[in-house]
């Protein structure tokens, strides 16, 4: 009677060494581990059935089993006994993007292109799925290790859900600041509150701090002196991921067709 007919039930230390904490999150720990039979370091996310409700891990494990992308940590085994679920995963070691906004501040607009070409082609991967993350923000992206060359991988489908387009989701999940204005507000929402994130981890990327908080609501603001010598262009791209009406907010397709995302200027292209 195990939540998955992929789940072993052998005590993991059986099979693997586990390790350090690696982080940790709302719902989960998580250790790095080394299996025994290959050698090779994973990350064990572990969760209790008594905090995490049976339905949203399932919801997790199944999306996690169906996304492949180099740009999303892998899911590589399942252990599972009566009270705990644990996700053997790929490991990376370069630490959460938010540590590193800490640590540099902000980013320039080059390197955040860059890593925003590759979060936006990840968010269109999903939502070609009809798969909606729900908890996009520094804490879930990763470096896949400390060189120069380190890629970005997402993690955490725990909010995850499926959304059909024309469809929409009605709990309440995610972080304030991540936010959209249809998710707080009770409205149905969908594939547009991914945008919605997306541009709050654009402006946090640009100045080091978020664009709304619980008190300001959601007038978006460029701030003078932080924000003077950053382009029109990607203020343009942030406006139109943080327009409050869904239905007029950048889908992932337009978004990887902006210049300041693509890379590429036409000449032809209008500012957002
Ligand atoms: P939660 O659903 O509880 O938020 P996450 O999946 O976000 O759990 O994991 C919590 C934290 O653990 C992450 O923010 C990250 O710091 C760390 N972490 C998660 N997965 C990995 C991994 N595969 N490799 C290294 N660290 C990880
Ligand atoms: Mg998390």
């Amino acid at each position: 009677k195990t939540l998955f007919k992929e789940s072993i039930t052998t005590p993991i230390t059986k099979s693997y060494d586990v390790g350090s904490q690696l982080g940790t999150g709302k719902f989960s720990v998580v250790k790095s581990a080394i299996e025994k039979s290959t050698g090779k370091s994973w990350a064990l996310k572990m969760m209790k059935k008594s905090v995490v409700h049976e339905q949203n891990i399932v919801k997790e494990v199944e999306i996690m089993m169906e996304v492949k992308n180099p740009n999303i940590i892998a899911l590589h085994e399942i252990y599972e006994s009566d009270s705990e679920i644990i996700l053997v995963l790929e490991l990376v070691t370069g630490g959460e993007l938010f540590d590193k906004i800490v640590e540099k501040e902000s980013y320039t607009e080059e390197d955040a292109s860059k890593l925003i070409n590759t979060l936006t082609k990840v968010i269109y991967y999903l939502h070609n799925k009809d798969i909606v993350h729900c908890d996009l923000k520094p804490e879930n992206l990763l470096y896949s290790d400390n060189s120069t060359n380190a890629v970005i991988k997402l993690c955490d489908f725990g909010l995850s859900q499926r959304c059909p387009s024309g469809t929409t989701l009605q709990s309440m999940v995610g972080t304030f600041t991540y936010m959209s204005p249809e998710i707080n507000n009770g409205y149905g929402y969908g594939k547009p509150a991914d945008m919605w994130a997306l541009g709050v981890i654009i402006y946090i990327l640009l100045c080091g701090y978020p664009p709304f908080d619980e008190t300001t609501g959601y007038n978006l603001e460029f701030p003078s002196p932080d924000w003077d010598h950053i382009s029109d262009t990607a203020k343009g791209l942030i406006k139109a991921l943080l327009n409050v009406d869904a239905v007029k907010r950048l889908t992932a397709a337009q978004t990887l067709k902006n210049v300041w995302v693509s890379g590429v200027s036409t000449g032809k292209e209008s500012i957002i």
